[in-house]
C-alpha cells in the first residue's frame, strides 16, 4: 500500500458541482486543503475550496498548477477528458484512473465492456448512421430509448422513441453524435450500490439503495432497498465484481434495473460518488465523500454501516418558482436533513439540493419525506 496522504496536504478535485462540493466539505473537515478546477465562476464546490481554478479542464496552466500543488487528484464527474486524468497521473496519484473513467464516460464502451465481462445489460445497438437505426429496429425493437453515447446525465441526451420514424427524427436532433438505441424495459425497480475500493483491492460496500426516477431523473432513494435478501446480495456481488475487474480505485456506483421477477441488469457505472449515496452523509458512519477522501489518500477504508434507515429526496429547480421553497416546513423536523448546493439559478430539472429523512422505521421516514415534499 502506498504511503498515506495526511491532513495538511492539498487534494485536487476536477469538477465543481455538488458532488465536488460535498467532497470538498468532507476533505476540509478532515484538515486537507482542496483545489477545485471548474470553468464556472459560481461553481458549488469552488465556494468551499481553498483554491478555485476557474479554467477549462484542458487548460495547460491550470493543469500545471494542479500537478505542482496537489498530493493526489480525483474527479466528481465522468465527462472530465480522460487525457486530462492521464496527463495529471504523470505527476501525482489520480483516482479513479483515466482508463476506468474512459469506459464509464462512453455508453458504447461501457455497455460493451459490461457484456464482455459477463454482466447483463438492456439489449442495445450502436447507432452511428441512419442505416444503423433501421437495422436496430429489427434487433432491439420498439419502444426504445435513444441515448447519446457521451455527455448525457440526469436523463439529458435521451429520447424515448415509439417507432423507427420517431427514432430517425430523434437521431437527427442529436447532431451527428454516436448514440445507442436501448430497448425500453418494464422495470420492477431500480437499485444502486455505492462502494469504495483501494489500491490493495479491498472493498467496502454501502447498503443497496432503491431508486425511484421521475422523467429520467433520480427523485427518491430508499435505503435499505425494500427487496429480498438474495436480490440485494446479487446486486452487491455484481458491483463488487465490476469494481475488481476494472481494478477500480476510489468511490464508484453501479446502477441496476430489475426486470422479469427479479432479474438484474446493469444500467450504468458512475466513476464517482452517486446521487443515490447522498443518504450516507446522514445515515452511515463514513459518508461516500469521506470514503472518496480515504481511498484517494490511502487511508483505511471508511465504515459503510448504516445506523438509521433513510429516504433521500432530490430538490429540483422546478419547485423554486419565483420564490424559495417553504424551508420552514422542512426544518421543523430534526429528522429531516437539508442539503443545498449553493447554485445561483434554479432551472427546471436542475439538482439544487436534497434532503434525507431518518427514522428507525423506513416506512415512517418515507411518510415524512412525502409529507415534507407536499409542503415545500
Ligand atoms: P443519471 O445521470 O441520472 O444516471 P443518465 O442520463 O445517465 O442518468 P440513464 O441512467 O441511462 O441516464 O437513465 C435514466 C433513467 O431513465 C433510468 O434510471 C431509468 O429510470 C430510465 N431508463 C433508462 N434506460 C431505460 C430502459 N432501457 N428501460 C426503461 N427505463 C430506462
Ligand atoms: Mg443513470
Amino acid at each position: 500500500m502506498n504511503k498515506m496522504i495526511l491532513p495538511g496536504a492539498t487534494l485536487g478535485m476536477l469538477g465543481g458541482g455538488q458532488l465536488g462540493r460535498m467532497f470538498t466539505i468532507a476533505a476540509r473537515t478532515m484538515g486537507y486543503r482542496v483545489t477545485v478546477l471548474d470553468p464556472d465562476t459560481l461553481s458549488p464546490a469552488g465556494q468551499f475550496a481553498d483554491t478555485h481554478l476557474c479554467a477549462d479542464y484542458r487548460d495547460p496552466q491550470a493543469l500545471a498548477q494542479m500537478a505542482q500543488t496537489c498530493a493526489a487528484i480525483t474527479t466528481e464527474f465522468e465527462n472530465v477528458p480522460a487525457d486530462t486524468l492521464r496527463h495529471l497521473a504523470e505527476h501525482c496519484p489520480v483516482k479513479p484512473s483515466a482508463e476506468a473513467v474512459e469506459i464509464a464516460q462512453n455508453r458504447v464502451a461501457e455497455k460493451t465492456w459490461l457484456q464482455q465481462h459477463g454482466f447483463a445489460t438492456a439489449p442495445f445497438a450502436v447507432i452511428a448512421t441512419e442505416a444503423d437505426l433501421a437495422a436496430a429496429a429489427e434487433t432491439v425493437g420498439f419502444p426504445a430509448i435513444l441515448k447519446v453515447s457521451r455527455f448525457g446525465y440526469d436523463g439529458k441526451g435521451q429520447v424515448r422513441v415509439a417507432d423507427l420514424a420517431h427514432a430517425q427524427l430523434a437521431f437527427a436532433d442529436m447532431g451527428g453524435e454516436i448514440c445507442v438505441l436501448e430497448k425500453m424495459l418494464t422495470l420492477e425497480c431500480e437499485l444502486s450500490v455505492v462502494l469504495g475500493r483501494n489500491e490493495a483491492g479491498e472493498v467496502a460496500l454501502y447498503p443497496v439503495a432503491e431508486n425511484i426516477h421521475d422523467a429520467g431523473i433520480l427523485d427518491i432513494s430508499i435505503v435499505p432497498a425494500r427487496v429480498d435478501y438474495d436480490l440485494a446480495t446479487q446486486a452487491r456481488e455484481a458491483a463488487l465484481a465490476i469494481a475488481h475487474q476494472l481494478e477500480y480505485c476510489g468511490v464508484m456506483a453501479v446502477e441496476f434495473f430489475i426486470v422479469d421477477g427479479g432479474r438484474l441488469m446493469v444500467n450504468e457505472i458512475a466513476p464517482r460518488p452517486h446521487n443515490s449515496g447522498h443518504y450516507t452523509l446522514d445515515a452511515c458512519l463514513s459518508s461516500q465523500f469521506e470514503m472518496q477522501v480515504r481511498t484517494l489518500c490511502n487511508l483505511p477504508l471508511g465504515a459503510t454501516e448504516q445506523h438509521t434507515p433513510a429516504v433521500m429526496v432530490n430538490l429540483l429547480g422546478d419547485i423554486w418558482g419565483n420564490s424559495q421553497p417553504n424551508w420552514a416546513a422542512l426544518l421543523q423536523y430534526p429528522q429531516a436533513k437539508l442539503h443545498l448546493y449553493g447554485k445561483q439559478s434554479a432551472r427546471p430539472g436542475r439538482k439544487m439540493g436534497h434532503y434525507t429523512c431518518l427514522n428507525e422505521s423506513l416506512e415512517t421516514a418515507l411518510a415524512l419525506a412525502r409529507q415534507i415534499r407536499a409542503a415545500l
